[in-house]
């Protein structure tokens, strides 16, 4: 392996990224660094985020540069305007020891002016998100006449919000005698007619394997009931009490349910979406870097800004819409060289989605068992343990109690004195985790081996109508059919009271189901709204309606069901818990104590009570500057 200075860089850059503590070329730099001194070609480099990839087109661009002319000789386009900012930071940084470098970050929702501004006093690599790159040009305040080098960067995230258009028109409008230069972490077909379209004979360079999350990520997956799966995720994260992870979700309503959830549950958690400002989203983002939060919960248009490295952990809350997304998600971990995690929590019926993956990326996938409440409770004595042997003693403030506490401990040994100690935070989880139920679910195999669909895949709602609006269960049917236009909707146990009612239906239907309600659905002239039941809904609203006759007709499930003792219940019970892993902050979270859930203050999780949901995606509109058409994607 070649160090930087044979790969021929600068000695004023040599000095800057040395201080940087960039100790050797990573390997996307030492592929794409000599190709780029050495020749004015053309480049495809296949490579991951987190790869080292800005200094790998950074510094051959730096070193190109004619510094003497004040014309703007690269411009690098990127698709967020976190990561424009991040990359201009960078080139800052390479560029430290070099008199008058000038780099400009432009994006959008920020003045226009003050860009306009900073761009006429001169500038040599301009940093730009295409829509707003697009306008200032349309605007005739960007001179590119002597452009030298496009870069895209991420480009498969610029096509994936809808950047197309923009970046066409961009290189329609930069001079012939130009080298392009374009990263991106997968190979769409889009990707592959712009490198047809735009490029000469580009040199390609792939690192790792075409498509593939990054060599230092682990992939498994849990098997869990639907409904269980934010059991699941807090089982994880006591199971990983150093846990620092971006927990994807699918729709801003969902991150926002899950991140409420975890934070009433006292772990160090927030929500990253679409509907937050860009302060809010800011604030966020810098209290997830600096560590003052371990759990991220994002939706995948809003993590795309977020430049994190030492992610332990991404989950896949829910696996996202497109395949390839599911690269991005799980390279936002095991980045520069350190190792990772990615974890999907999927149901049965998600579970042929894992070969697709497998396929998609080239990699294996791990069936891994969720820890067991037993388990949980040995990883956490043993992380106490641990911190108690590297903890910092503050001599000078323990000392003056010392005396006093030595007296008063004076008649125990020292395997009591352990015991005791440990004990003190033990018996919180002993007691948390007592009765905690076995959320993994066994796939069945009917008699030819082959896996059979799982059946218990329904999610129970709450429906605002019932017997005194005449409702029986197969007008309930009906009313859904009807709503939905979906034939093969399965619906579980319906349950009719008086003033509303309950009924379960597939649950991969949910989110299809809850939208098609919004549509001033009525009944009999009654204004019909659902949600996903609770635990508030499904004890009859605490006293609103005292009628527990079941009108589904299945009186004998019905019965077994309310004797505590289906897998609902006993998921309930664990939810109460109240918080797990042992995260600094020194709160009391009750572990084991009064149920938030009786308190009659939890949030629903999944649906809530009176609030109305919006299952709205996290789009790019949120974070582009313009909208535009986005090209199809792989789904499953
Ligand atoms: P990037 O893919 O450019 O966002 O880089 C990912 C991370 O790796 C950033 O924090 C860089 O500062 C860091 N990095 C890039 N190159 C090196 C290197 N050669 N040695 C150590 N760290 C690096």
């Amino acid at each position: 392996m070649k160090t930087f200075e044979e790969l021929g860089i600068d000695s004023r850059v040599l000095k800057a990224i040395s201080e940087m503590g960039f100790e050797k070329p990573m390997p996307v730099q030492e592929a794409v660094i000599p190709v780029l001194l050495e020749m004015d070609t053309d480049l495809v480099a296949l490579a991951q985020t987190g790869t080292g990839k800005t200094a790998a087109f950074g510094l051959p661009l730096i070193q190109k540069i004619d510094k003497e002319s004040s014309f703007t000789q690269a411009l690098i386009l990127c698709p967020t305007r976190e990561l424009c900012m991040q990359i201009a930071n960078d080139i800052k940084d390479y560029t430290k020891y070099i008199d008058n470098f000038r780099v400009i970050p432009v994006y959008g929702g920020a003045s226009i002016d003050n860009q306009i501004k900073q761009l006429s006093r001169g500038v040599h690599i301009i940093v730009a998100t295409p829509g707003r790159m697009l306008d200032l040009m349309r605007r005739g305040k960007i001179n590119l006449s002597k452009l030298k080098y496009v870069v895209f960067d991420e480009a498969d995230e610029m096509l994936d919000m809808g950047f197309q258009d923009d970046m066409n028109s961009i290189l329609e409008e930069t001079p012939k005698e130009k080298n392009t230069l374009l990263f991106s972490a997968t190979m769409p077909v889009e990707i592959e007619k712009i490198a047809r379209g735009y490029m000469d004979h580009p040199v390609e360079i792939t690192v790792g394997t075409r498509n593939s999350g990054s060599e230092n990520v682990k992939h498994y997956y849990y098997l869990s009931q639907a409904r269980q799966r934010y059991l699941v995720l807090k089982r994880i994260a006591d199971f990983y009490p150093d846990i620092y992870a971006i927990i994807f979700c699918r729709t801003r309503a969902e991150t926002q349910e899950v991140a409420d959830q975890l934070i009433k549950d006292g772990y160090n958690a927030d929500a990253l979406h679409g509907d937050l400002s860009q302060l809010q989203r800011d604030n966020v983002m810098n209290k997830f870097r600096l560590r003052n939060l371990q759990m991220l919960v994002a939706t995948d248009v809003a993590a795309r800004g977020l430049d994190v490295d030492d992610l332990t952990h991404v989950i896949n809350y829910n696996l996202p819409d497109e395949i390839e997304q599911y690269t991005h998600r799980s390279g936002r971990t095991g980045r520069a060289d350190k190792s990772g995690i990615s974890i999907a929590i999927l149901n049965l019926r998600e579970k042929h989605k894992v070969k697709q993956l497998e396929r998609s990326l080239g990699k294996t996938f791990k069936y891994a068992k969720i820890p067991s409440g037993k388990e949980v409770c040995e990883k956490q004595l043993f992380h106490m343990i641990n911190k108690m042997e590297t903890v910092v003693v503050n001599e000078e403030e323990i000392n003056k109690f010392l005396p006093v506490i030595n007296q008063k401990l004076d008649w125990l040994s020292k395997e009591e004195l352990i015991k005791r100690f440990v004990s003190v935070e033990f018996n919180r989880f002993i007691n948390y985790y007592r009765n905690a139920p076995d959320l993994n679910v066994e796939e069945r195999h009917d008699s030819s081996g082959e896996p059979r669909r799982g059946g218990e895949e329904f999610v129970r709602l709450f429906i605002n109508i019932g017997k005194i609006d005449g409702i029986a269960p197969q007008n309930l049917i009906g009313l859904v059919n009807d709503v939905m236009h979906v034939r093969d909707m399965r619906i579980g146990r319906i349950e009719i009271l008086n003033t509303f009612s309950f009924f379960e239906v597939d649950a991969n239907y949910l989110e299809q189901l809850l939208t098609a309600f919004k549509n001033d659905v009525k009944y009999q002239s009654r204004k019909v709204s659902i949600e996903v039941a609770n635990k508030k809904t499904d004890r009859g609203g605490g006293g609103r309606d005292r009628d527990r006759g079941f009108g589904g007709g299945d009186r004998k499930r019905s019965d077994r069901r309310s004797d505590g003792g289906s897998t609902r219940d006993s998921g309930s019970r664990e939810r109460s818990y109240g918080g797990g892993s042992s995260r600094d902050a020194g709160s009391e979270r009750g572990y084991g104590g009064g149920s938030s859930r009786d308190s009659g203050s939890e949030r629903s999780y999944g649906g809530g009570t009176g609030k109305k949901k919006e299952f709205k995606k996290d789009t790019k509109s949120d974070f582009r500057d313009k909208d535009k058409g986005k090209p199809k994607k792989k789904r499953w």
